[in-house]
């Protein structure tokens, strides 16, 4: 499904990514873990064309999709529900659910039945049902991230990346948003999860890698980095 080869990113002089290979294979939920400057974030931007690789290869279901920009990437299948609140601030919360089908709508993507997937959502997310005609912006961050998540949801991606979708909610939605993570993970929706919450990422995801200074430093079926003493000691302290 997706298949990442020497990928190298940063920002101006600074190169944060210095060659990350890995993969997330079809109907698989894949960790990124790491501690704080690690490089999870970049390495989501670089996938979904926030920013351009500077190097190495992106393969999406065989296709290269490094340096393509965020719109052509999402065209190809993968939908990103990135870090803070990035949701259309002055639009309802009914109209960012259906721009998240906007390639579907244009016929880039198999259209389906939008209206089916956007009551999906709102099953999915009954907050945000109750306040489908509310602007973005005044939902609460904890809503609009919620938001985020069904918008991306909503290209019925190949591959949907989330990135720290628990960031800044109460502990009763942060439990929320992992029973959603696990009831994606039976609809066989393939992730990339990047959380502060790493024994929890741990615990729903089938992989994991871990990062440091830009580099994979350890990689293992996820249940096995959860139970071993260095990864424990080094990187899962207070979760
Ligand atoms: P965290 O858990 O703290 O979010 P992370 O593993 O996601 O960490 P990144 O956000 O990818 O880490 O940051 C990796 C490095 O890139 C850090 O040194 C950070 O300061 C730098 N960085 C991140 N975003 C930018 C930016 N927009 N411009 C310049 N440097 C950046």
């Amino acid at each position: 499904m997706l298949e990442v080869q020497d990928l190298h990113a940063g920002y101006g002089q600074v190169e944060v990514l210095h060659g990350l290979s890995f993969s997330v294979p079809k109907g698989q939920v894949v960790t990124l873990i790491g501690s704080n400057g690690a490089g999870k974030t970049t390495t989501m931007r670089a996938l979904s064309g926030m920013i351009r690789p500077r190097g190495g290869t992106i393969r999406l279901n065989g296709r290269d999709i490094a340096g393509l920009d965020s719109h052509a990437v999402a065209r190809e299948g993968l939908a990103h529900s990135p870090e803070g609140r990035r949701v259309f601030p002055t639009l309802s919360v009914e109209d960012n659910l259906t721009l998240g089908a906007f390639p579907r709508l244009t016929g880039a993507r198999p259209k389906g039945d939008v209206a089916a997937d956007r009551e999906r959502a709102f099953t999915l997310f009954p907050r945000l049902r109750e306040r489908r005609n509310q602007l973005a912006g005044t939902l609460s961050g904890g809503e609009q991230q919620m938001l985020a998540m069904g918008r991306a949801l909503m290209l019925r991606p190949d591959i949907l990346l989330l990135d720290e979708p628990s960031m800044g909610l109460a502990p009763k939605l942060v439990e929320e948003v992992f029973r959603i993570i696990r009831q994606l993970k039976e609809e066989r929706v393939t992730m990339l999860l990047v959380e502060q919450f790493a024994m929890a990422a741990l615990g729903v995801a089938d992989h994991a890698y871990v990062l440091e200074n830009g580099r994979i430093r350890f990689q293992g079926p996820a249940a096995q980095l959860k139970s071993d003493p260095a990864v424990r000691a080094a990187y899962l302290g207070g979760h």
